[in-house]
């Protein structure tokens, strides 16, 4: 460990405007550090000094800040992989939006980090690179998908990665991991250079270890983007500003209560979540039990529609136009041969399922279904925030488990997204904050679910509950 290892974005800024330490300093101690804990599978490149210092602009709001990006972001001239073997090979021609804006309020880009092969997992476990550890404890998942960026993250690589959030993949492993992750408002972020999973609910969002560090990158990833034609219509917003240690007065918390009371939720979890309850409680908030009776087929709902557009996305990567070829005697065969060595067991399973339920005779059972479900729950949080301001719910069902425990029970994995695919189906914010441990020293999360466009509202109460806690500063031993 170095004296920075664990230090926010805050704190190196000042340290750097102290003069205590250079960008420099910066990138040699993040690529030592990389190199060091190498062993826990987080980032799959780390890029030469030379050529980070070069990247990115020398002033700005992150000026000489390390930080990681999820290997399905693009950035300019580097491979972005997916952590797929269909993408080994592949380097971008541009930089994502998100990605120009960090270099251009000069963010130090380090490298990109290891995740489930085209963010489809909750775990870190089908990445073509290896599976990524959990910083807490070596013997168990991260979660996922964005696995690489939360591991990095609680491990001391950096103070902040970017991962993308579909169903969960952002403030699942930042539950498991003891980070702060947010999923913005669909279409808050532009997704140009994001590599499209399943579009209608694709987010970029961000890890890091306090809310403030979060509200920062925030400020600077989101608002219109006229090369995303999904981009919401924002102006740019400094999240900061709004973040003084108090609550809005007279906040007015939903506890979602059929996500408390779900069976199969884990007793140390519902425990820590009513306990940050009553955190907000002695600030001034009330809290108001809200039903969302539409909760438990939203796990089933996300499932069909994110396979069927991965499905359709998938679709591109055919030995054409991006990456790995694998040579055929006809164009179908080099077609199949190509899929069927570049893509992993998970993807093709995902391709084959998305197919299916779209395919004629199905669809309507399957597919008009799910989106009969997504309007159910976009209706039902609406009318929840009727009546409050936000909601809370668990982020994950258990806390980080053993590598290879669902292993042979698909089912258990893809309910791990039971609590965070809602909030994507409905296309809402919500974040995970740290709430706690569990009596074997696994981080635990709790989520703060806004109506569309509250990011600055959601940053706010959660930076108030961190002014009030201290989970976010204990770190893993490393
Ligand atoms: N676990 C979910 C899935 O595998 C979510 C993934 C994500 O958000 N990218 O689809």
């Amino acid at each position: 460990m170095n004296k920075y290892s664990f230090s926010t974005i805050e704190v190196l800024k000042n340290a750097l405007a102290a003069k205590e330490v250079s960008a420099p300093n910066l990138v040699d101690l993040a690529l030592e550090r990389a190199k060091k804990l190498e062993v826990l599978c987080a980032v799959i490149e780390t890029f030469d000094k030379e050529s980070i210092l070069k990247d990115a602009s020398q002033t700005g709001r992150l000026a000489g800040i390390p930080g990681y990006i999820k290997d399905n972001i693009c950035q300019k001239d580097r491979i972005t992989s997916c952590a797929s073997n269909i993408l080994r090979d592949f380097r971008s021609t541009y930089d994502a939006t998100a990605v120009s804006r960090l270099k251009k309020e000069g963010a130090l880009l380090i490298g990109r980090t290891n995740m489930d092969e085209f963010a489809m997992g909750s775990s870190g476990e089908t990445s073509a690179f290896g599976k990524t550890k959990n910083p807490w404890d070596f013997e168990c998942v991260p979660g996922g998908s964005s696995s690489g960026s939360a591991a990095a993250v609680a491990a001391g690589l950096a103070s902040w990665a970017l991962g993308s959030d579909t169903g969960g993949s952002v403030r699942q492993p930042a539950a498991m991991c003891g980070l702060v992750g947010m999923k913005p408002t669909y279409g808050l972020v532009s997704r140009f250079g994001l590599i499209a999973y399943g579009s209608s609910l694709d987010t970029i969002g961000v890890l890091t270890r306090t809310v403030y560090d979060n509200a920062l990158i925030f400020s600077i990833i989101g608002g219109h983007d006229e090369k995303d034609s999904t981009c919401l219509k924002t102006e740019p917003k400094d999240y900061t500003k709004a973040l003084t240690g108090q609550i809005k007065k007279g906040l007015r918390i939903g506890i979602v209560q059929d996500g408390i009371d779900a069976k199969g939720l884990n007793p140390e979890i519902r425990q820590a979540t009513l306990d940050a309850l009553k955190v907000f409680e002695s600030k001034g908030a009330t809290i108001h039990p809200i039903s969302i009776k539409s909760l438990e087929y939203c796990a089933a709902s996300y499932f069909v529609i994110s396979r069927a557009e991965a499905a359709s996305n998938l679709a591109r990567f055919d030995g054409v136009r991006y990456g790995t070829r694998v040579p055929g005697k006809n164009l179908l065969e080099m077609y199949e041969k190509t899929r069927c060595q570049g893509f992993g067991q998970e993807v093709k399973t995902r391709i084959l399922m998305g197919n299916y339920v779209l395919s004629v005779g199905h669809a309507s059972q399957f597919y008009d279904n799910a989106h009969r479900v997504r309007r159910a729950i976009r209706k039902e949080m609406q009318d929840a925030f009727d009546s409050v301001d936000l909601l809370v719910m668990p982020t994950h069902s258990v806390p980080a488990f053993k590598t290879g425990t669902y292993d042979n029970d698909k089912l258990a994995m893809d309910l791990q997204d039971y609590f965070t695919a809602p909030v994507n189906l409905a296309g809402v914010p919500a974040i995970s904050i740290p709430i706690g441990f569990t009596k074997d020293n696994k981080p635990l999360g709790m989520q703060l679910i806004g109506p569309h466009l509250s990011e600055e509202l959601i940053f706010q109460t959660g930076h108030a509950y961190q002014q009030e806690t201290n989970w976010h500063m204990r770190t893993p031993n490393l």
